[in-house]
């Protein structure tokens, strides 16, 4: 069995590791001209990190760990600040927490799939699902067919607006933007997140995987949900900033050009059925959480490794993906809709609501509620335990 896999990133290259580990061909299509560079941090713990594992690159993913041990909401000035500690945020996780660079997981994925067909600056352009097979014309021209397509392309998912329907179906914003990008530490900064909020705009800093580099996001309220044009994001930045407290002029100083700077709409997905005759998507093309789940990567890696495990399991493609969405389709949902009452709470547009946000999480910050954290962010593992999967036939 031949897929194509349109995408190259966490979804994507994950699922051609286990595709191939499982004797199945995948040829991988991807839009950038070669590995991107994902300039932010990602929280990596759960059943992403149960699914590195099985992967055999966990030693490599943990000798690139960031040097954050602690996370800290800074008060306003004259107001206290919360500090959640390494023994809470482990507890927390419940397991091990792995903060690594985007770009360094991509990287290592890409690493475990050296043996795999990348086709890079490229892209699907046409999907003709004929029934016996999936013909796909490229934008670079020419077409080609494949037993299956899998889309792993992204929260503005191709895959997904050529086979499901425009993006304005699935699409559902949150209410904020966010940028990021890297500056350079001139404050000594400590093994800590930190995260500083004003009326409808936040900004957080951590140290990257460079020395001497921090990373700042940039959180804001675009209630309009406006998409902002490459050229003139740091001038809208400069806007929506302006006159902030802590250290966000220093940061705003540092901003590099527009084209530069990374910025969204935070987004959910929101789907009915993942998979389309011999057509199926996976990761943020159909289950987008937004970064404040802190569990897009995990349910990413989730989904690939259980596609492959169905696609395997010799049942053909509808049973293997009717498999697929009802095992991972709760847990997604269930992430999402925690997701969104965190992403309402994470901006609150009024003094009062940034010091009912305050309060709130000095209350959150005691080691008591951390049960209660560990079940909003889904920290534990859904993967079988791998001793039973190898029963199951
Ligand atoms: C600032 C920020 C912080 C985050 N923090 C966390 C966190 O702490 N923990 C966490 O788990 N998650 C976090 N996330 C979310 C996480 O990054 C995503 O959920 C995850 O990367 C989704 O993986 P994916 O492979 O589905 O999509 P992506 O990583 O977006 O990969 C999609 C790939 O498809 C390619 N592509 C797009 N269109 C085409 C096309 N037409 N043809 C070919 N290729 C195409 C893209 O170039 C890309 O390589 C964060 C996200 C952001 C933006």
């Amino acid at each position: 069995m031949r897929v194509l896999i349109s995408g190259a990133g966490i979804a994507g290259l994950t699922l051609a590791y286990w595709l191939r580990h499982r004797g199945i061909e995948p040829v991988v299509v991807e839009r950038a001209p070669n590995g991107r560079m994902g300039g932010y941090a990602v929280d990596f713990f759960g059943t992403g990190y149960d699914v590195v594992e099985r992967m055999g690159i966990l030693d490599r993913l943990r000798s690139h760990r960031l040097p954050i041990d602690r996370v800290e909401f800074v008060g306003a000035p004259g107001r206290p600040g919360t500090r959640m500690s390494e023994a809470l945020l482990g507890r927390v996780y419940h397991g091990p927490y792995l903060p690594l660079m985007h770009s360094t997981l991509e990287a290592t994925l890409l690493d475990a799939v050296a043996d795999v067909e990348i086709r890079y600056a490229d892209s699907i352009a046409e999907v003709d699902d004929t029934g016996a097979d999936v013909e796909v014309g490229f934008a670079s021209g020419g077409s080609e067919r494949f037993d299956l397509l899998v889309g792993a392309d992204g929260i503005h998912s191709l895959t997904r607006e050529l086979v499901f329907g425009p993006e304005s179906r699935f699409l559902r914003p949150v209410g904020c933007s966010l940028a990021s990008y890297p500056v350079t530490d001139r404050y000594n900064w400590g093994r800590m997140r930190a995260h500083y909020t004003e009326p409808g705009r936040q900004v957080a800093v951590y140290p990257s995987d460079e020395r001497g580099k921090l990373i700042a996001l940039l959180v804001f309220r675009s209630p309009h949900n406006e998409n902002v044009p490459r050229g003139l994001r740091t001038d809208l930045l400069r806007t929506r900033f302006g006159g902030m407290g802590w250290l966000t002029s220093a940061l705003l100083a540092e901003a590099p050009a527009g084209e530069s700077v990374f910025m969204d709409r935070m987004a959910q997905i929101v789907m009915p059925s993942w998979h389309r005759g011999r057509v199926a998507l996976i990761g943020d093309a159909c289950g987008s959480m937004t970064l404040v789940s802190a569990q897009g990567v995990s349910m990413a890696m989730a989904g690939a490794y259980i596609l492959a495990e169905e696609l395997a399991s010799d049942a053909g493609h509808e049973r293997a993906f009717a498999r697929y969405q009802a095992r991972m389709y709760p847990e997604v949902r269930r992430r999402q809709n925690n997701a969104l009452l965190y992403a309402r709470l994470l901006v609150p547009a009024t003094p009062a609501g940034v010091t009912a946000q305050s309060l709130v999480s000095r209350v959150l910050a005691r080691q008591a509620f951390a049960p209660l954290l560990r079940r909003q962010f889904g920290s534990e593992s859904i993967l079988l335990p791998a001793s039973a999967e190898l029963g199951r036939g």
